[in-house]
């Protein structure tokens, strides 16, 4: 079963599962497809994801060992 081109670059589309971008050739593509539809062609959405790690507070329980 053949699979329609790209409809961003009209090239072959490769099959599933090495193709997850279906009906786009690449996430690229498909990345441009969305910017068409945000009104912003040819923008690849920059996620960028800054995790901050809360530090724990130091535990303050001095435990000598003084006996
Ligand atoms: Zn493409």
């Amino acid at each position: 079963m053949p699979l329609p081109p790209c409809p961003i670059c009209q090239k072959p589309v490769p099959p599933r599962p090495e193709n997850t971008s279906q009906p786009f050739c690449s996430r690229r593509c498909r990345a441009v497809d969305l910017g068409r539809w945000l009104g912003e062609e040819y923008r690849v959405p920059d996620r960028q994801v800054d995790e901050q790690e809360d530090e724990l507070p130091p535990d303050g329980s001095n435990r000598g060992h003084d006996a």
